[in-house]
């Protein structure tokens, strides 16, 4: 666990509305985590909040060596007016800002003796971009993985080739489900629409199958209530909702 100032070293666009951001501790400690897992960032008071405010953000860097990381990465959508947003929008490196960590039970068991569906909408794909070592290590030994990934347009992909060569390389699935691309095409790898209808392809089965939802509630509750239906439990369907309605939100 670590809790401590974190300080930016790097920033950048990796989609219109979307960026990365690139931390280490400020004293250099080690900052330990399991790919999967998010962090909590304390935001100095701005302009839209009169006090700090606390929001999580999934680690998003690949990492051979997790338990001796020294940098964090995270991939944050900015939202127009967001109280961390804005801070984000403005930050530079060099920039300090308290955090907490590692969190989340969005993990990879060691072992795992189902097929594994991991479907994420934006950022929700950071966890699965974090567990891409693990994953080409399981895929190796035998796994079979489906990646659906969610996103409006194209250009929202975030890690779409790293996520093809995966599959590619390591025979993985993965299938881009665009919902707002005019152009968007019904192949193995793209699919126009939300990921509702790609995952009943799939065929889930709750006595062979592991399922991974990450990112917008509702994607997340509706998959949910479909597996639910199908006879899935807590132990075999895992999920991250990213945020909630702005009144009932926790500051
Ligand atoms: C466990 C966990 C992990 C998370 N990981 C990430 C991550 O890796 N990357 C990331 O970008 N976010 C992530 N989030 C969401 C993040 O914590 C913030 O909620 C998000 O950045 C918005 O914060 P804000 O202060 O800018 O907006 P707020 O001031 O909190 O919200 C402003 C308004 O926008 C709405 N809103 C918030 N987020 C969205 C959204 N994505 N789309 C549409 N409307 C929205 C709110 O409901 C509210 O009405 C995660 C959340 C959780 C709980």
């Amino acid at each position: 666990m670590f809790e401590c100032d974190l300080k930016l070293v790097r920033k950048h666009n990796l989609a219109p509305r979307i960026i990365s951001l690139t931390y280490e501790a400020a004293d250099n400690a080690i900052v330990a985590f399991q790919p999967g897992q998010f962090l909590s960032l304390q935001f100095p008071a701005n302009a839209i909040s009169e006090t700090p405010l606390k929001r999580s953000y999934s680690i998003v860097n690949i990492s051979p060596h997790p338990q001796h990381n020294r940098q964090i990465e995270i991939a944050v959508t900015l939202i127009d007016g967001g109280v961390a947003s804005e801070y984000f929008k403005n930050t530079q490196a060099g920039d300090l800002i308290a955090a907490k960590g590692p969190m989340g039970n969005l993990v990879l068991p060691e072992k795992i003796d189902k097929r594994l569906i991991l479907i994420g909408t934006g950022t929700g794909m950071a966890p699965y971009r974090s567990m891409l070592h693990q994953l080409k290590t399981m895929l190796t030994a035998g796994l079979k993985v489906e990646i659906l990934q969610g996103a409006r347009t194209r250009d929202e992909l975030i890690y779409q080739q790293e996520f093809l060569s995966l599959a590619t390389e390591y025979h993985a699935g993965y299938r881009a489900c665009l919902s707002r691309q005019a152009d968007a095409e019904i192949t193995c790898h793209e699919y126009a629409g939300h990921v509702g209808k790609p995952l009943q392809q799939l065929e889930p089965d709750p006595e062979n199958d592991l399922v991974y939802l990450c990112g917008h509630p509702a994607m997340v509750d509706q998959q949910v209530s479909y597996l639910t239906e199908l006879g899935f439990d807590t132990r075999s369907v895992k999920r991250e909702k990213y945020f909630v309605s702005g009144k009932n939100k926790a500051k």
